[in-house]
């Protein structure tokens, strides 16, 4: 297993639309466990694999509280979206900075497993937020696109000191 380098904004593969997985082997399985590692590493709920630099359509997501229960989305599609709420959000794309965005509080995915079957999965409250969140990764779109331009550019600074700050 490896730890990957995480891209920031404004990383091109961070604003594109992935390509879907067609290809269920060894090496779709190797880069899921990488992204496991990966997202423990940097204390993250979820991590999309354009995050990774790869634009392909996978997520990994674990919000439990033992960090042992991690699940990938592959090719994930939202077939319902319930209510609606102001929810906190960060990114590790853009680190150190957190605003709140407009979610669905419930939210039905279809999606496949690291075998390519499919399953679908409905989470309410962190798990919504997170199934929309690394989703909105997969379509080229980050939390802070749904901030005005104001508050954007003022978090884009923001994680630029956190950046130099860390090196
Ligand atoms: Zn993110």
């Amino acid at each position: 297993m490896a730890i990957l380098p995480i891209v920031y904004y404004s990383h091109p593969v961070l604003h594109k639309k992935a390509d879907p997985v067609t290809l269920f082997d060894s090496a779709l399985k190797t880069l899921i466990q990488d992204m496991y590692e990966t997202m423990y590493h940097a204390n993250g709920v979820g991590l999309a694999a354009p995050q990774v630099a790869i634009a392909k359509r996978i997520a990994v997501i674990d919000i439990s509280e033992q960090r042992n229960k991690p699940f990938c989305i592959i090719n994930p599609e939202i077939l319902v979206k319930e209510g609606n709420e102001l929810m906190e959000a960060g990114c590790l794309s853009v680190p150190g900075t957190y605003d709140k965005v407009p979610r669905a509080l419930k939210v039905t995915v279809r999606a496949q497993n690291e075998s390519g079957e499919f399953f679908e999965i409905t989470g309410e409250g962190l798990l919504s937020h997170c199934l929309q969140h690394e989703i909105d990764h997969l379509e080229g779109k980050l939390y802070i696109d749904y901030l005005s331009p104001l508050k954007r550019r003022l978090l884009i600074k923001k994680m630029q000191k956190h950046l130099r700050r860390e090196k």
